[in-house]
């Protein structure tokens, strides 16, 4: 019997767990209590997440699509990669490097995110590549990178949300998305601490909080603009903070004035009387002396002012002076298992890895150095997610697609254009598991191991970088993501080395990542395994890692914090006549993104979608629960049964996003800056 400690495979709390395995088959899930994240609670994802080892539905074999059938058979290694390779060159050779794009995943290690951005750049040369991580956190990251310099979800371990007196959660339920984390909140509550949620929906994390908002999906932005009125005006404001700490604050306090407690009420819907009294709440907590911290999730984020957005909640913790102090400032709450570190090393359009950026001459030139290229070889910056996506089959848009760890028919926005996409593409190439919705339609599939199987780093929501090792062999027939990218690299002549060996891939992340933002240089697997994971920056050696940043400076060329004014622009599409309700999304305790691989665990409830809808709005359309109901956008109509709930707005419905459907509803209007497809709201239609 051997133990081996890991992480989970899902969410970005990447929960230790112990992996016990027994001869070649069983494989159990364990606690491990010495992980301080988690102290040995998983939720049920993490019990069951052993479920895919050894299920039919893993892929054992390469598949690619014949000619003359059109369906996929079982094909060797050699043949699947030289297929791959030899339409890589005459596309190339027809179109330009760009005929070929990239799109990796937030799940992936950051291994495999290095070593993608890598294989994006040097062996095929192409400028595009992005990743669904852009759909995830990309609005908190473009707002922390302005306000603070510097985009680490968390600038704290989670734990310090027991330092707080006040907590803030703007569109987070993480009691059905991360359940471990809420017992920082139960004892923060415990100690006599209020904990705040703001959200459409009454979810069973709005359930443990003392105070709860309902506001109209996509105006949270006005929300934070309301409460820094009533901050101001109670003069509440930490001016010697504001004066020492921050630069722009006139403008931000400007930005609140005309943003009385009425006209608030009008956009948001919360009533005048709740927004003083949080309002209220918040001032006197920091009268006396106590600490105030704001949280968002994608509830706040996933608009097309989402960045906006989480500025509006960054400047009312820099109002309050809380940002760098213990117990208080501003956090987003990241969501896939790589989500933070899945950023951080190249996959991004914009970015080489460390976070440097992709147009700055000392960054390709330090980069490329560790690549052994010449720095004017690499491609420059490419197209956003949504925007690579539907640019594929276009004019000067790519031809052939290598999808590593994402399943866009399911997660894209306006899901059904996207597929659209995908079919007019010449080459469409999968790695993947099991065969997900976006497999299915490739012309060539590559089956890789999963995280039992292989050893790699991931980065948690706190920037602590852990290590999940291998428990098990992989099945026969399967290979890692390095060793697909390293057969394609070789098969392309690349230039540089492609490891198969994910500690030394890691060595020379760390290596390319030195002197960036986020700086790997100090860290080695046996750090990270003695000291249950390392925070970054961590530039050297004998460097203890940074588990809260901002106590004395911010990452701002003169250390000060940017008070960055935003306005309320409202969602792209409200309700009208034909579309009369607003259509929002989120997820289930059971299942995880895109369901590719929790809808295969036979432990984890797949109830299919559904639609969640006020009894009065299910009043007005005739229906019942259970019944099936019609939800319909501009892009597109699912249908599914009802839930009547009364914890939803009348004027809100509400559909899960881990199956099919969903997503062929909701918008593609995009963030100006981060690029974030304005997924948690849009117009709708619901009938019988
Ligand atoms: Fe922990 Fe998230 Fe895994 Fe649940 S899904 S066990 S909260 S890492």
């Amino acid at each position: 019997m051997t133990a081996t400690a890991t992480h989970c495979p899902y969410c970005s709390l990447q929960c230790g767990m112990t992996l016990v395995r027994e001869g070649r088959a069983a494989l159990a899930v364990q606690a491990w209590p010495a992980f301080p994240v988690n102290e040995g609670a998983l939720c049920r994802k993490g019990w069951s997440a052993v479920g895919l080892r050894g299920s039919r539905e893993r892929l054992t074999s390469p598949l690619v699509r014949d000619r003359e059938t059109g369906e996929l058979r079982t094909a060797s290694w050699d043949e699947a990669l030289d297929l791959v390779a030899s339409r890589v060159r005459s596309l190339q050779a027809a179109h330009g490097a760009d005929a070929i794009a990239v799109f990796g995943g937030g799940g992936l290690t950051n291994e495999k995110a290095y070593q993608l951005g890598k294989l994006a750049r040097v062996a095929l040369g192409t400028s595009q590549i992005d990743y669904n991580g852009r759909w995830c956190m990309s609005s908190a990251a473009s707002a922390g990178n302005q306000a603070f310099g510097i985009d680490r979800g968390l600038p704290f371990p989670l734990a310090d949300i027991e330092e707080a007196d006040v907590v803030v959660l703007v569109g987070s339920n993480l009691a059905e998305t991360m359940p471990p984390a809420t017992r920082h909140l139960d004892r923060l509550r415990a100690r006599g601490g209020h904990v705040v949620v703001i959200d459409p929906r009454r979810t069973p994390t709005a359930d443990r909080a003392d105070t709860f908002l309902q506001p109209v999906p996509g105006t949270d932005l006005a929300l934070a603009l309301g409460l820094l009125h009533l901050v101001v005006a109670a003069g509440d404001v930490d001016e010697a903070y504001v004066a020492a700490r921050t630069t722009g604050f006139d403008d931000v306090r400007r930005s609140g004035a005309a943003w009385w407690p009425e006209r608030v009420e009008r956009v948001t819907g919360v009533p005048v009387a709740e927004l003083r009294a949080l309002a209220s709440l918040l001032g006197r907590s920091v009268r006396e002396s106590g600490k105030v911290m704001v949280l968002t999730a994608r509830g706040a984020e996933q608009h097309s002012q989402g960045t906006d957005t989480v500025l509006a909640w960054i400047n009312l913790t820099l109002a309050l002076g809380m940002p760098g102090r213990l117990g208080g400032g501003y956090g987003c709450l990241t969501g896939q298992g790589n989500g933070q570190g899945g950023r951080e090393h190249g996959q991004k359009a914009d970015q080489l890895p460390g976070y440097r950026m992709i147009d700055d001459p000392a960054a390709r030139e330090h980069v490329a150095r560790v690549w052994g290229v010449p720095a004017a070889s690499l491609p420059g910056k490419g197209r956003s997610a949504y925007e690579l996506l539907d640019s594929l089959g276009q004019d000067g848009g790519a031809k052939a697609l290598l999808v590593f760890g994402s399943n866009v028919v399911v997660s894209a926005p306006n899901a059904t254009h996207v597929t659209s996409r995908l079919e007019s593409l010449d080459l469409l190439v999968v790695a993947d598991i099991v065969m997900s919705e976006t497999a299915a339609m490739a012309d060539v599939v590559l089956p890789v191991t999963q995280w039992a199987e292989e050893t790699g780093t991931m980065t948690n929501l706190e920037g602590r970088v852990i290590l999940r090792q291998q428990a098990v062999p992989p099945p026969d027939g399967v290979r890692s993501d390095l060793e697909v990218m390293a057969g394609l690299a070789s098969r392309l002549e690349s230039a540089g080395v492609f490891s198969t060996d994910a500690e030394e891939v890691f060595g020379e992340l760390a290596r390319a990542s030195a002197g960036g933002r986020a700086d790997y240089a100090g860290i080695t697997y046996d750090r990270i395994r003695s000291e249950h994971g390392v925070f970054w920056p961590c530039p050297s050696a004998d460097h203890p890692g940074t588990p809260r940043l901002f106590a004395s400076a911010f990452a701002t060329p003169d250390g000060r914090a940017r008070c960055v004014a935003v306005e309320h622009r409202g969602a792209a599409e409200v309700p009208c006549d034909d579309y009369p309700v607003h259509l929002t999304t989120g997820r289930v305790l059971a299942q995880y993104q895109s369901g590719a691989q929790s809808r295969r665990i036979r432990d984890l409830p797949d109830t299919g979608p559904f639609v969640e809808l006020h009894p009065m709005l299910a009043d007005r359309i005739g229906a019942h629960a259970g019944d099936l109901v019609v939800v319909a956008t501009r892009r597109g109509e699912l249908k599914a049964p009802a839930r009547v709930v009364s914890t939803i707005r009348p004027d809100t419905v509400f559909v899960p996003f881990h199956w099919v459907g969903a997503n062929r509803l909701t918008n593609d209007a995009l963030d100006p800056s981060s690029r974030m497809p304005e997924f948690k709201v849009c117009a709708a239609a619901v009938r019988t």
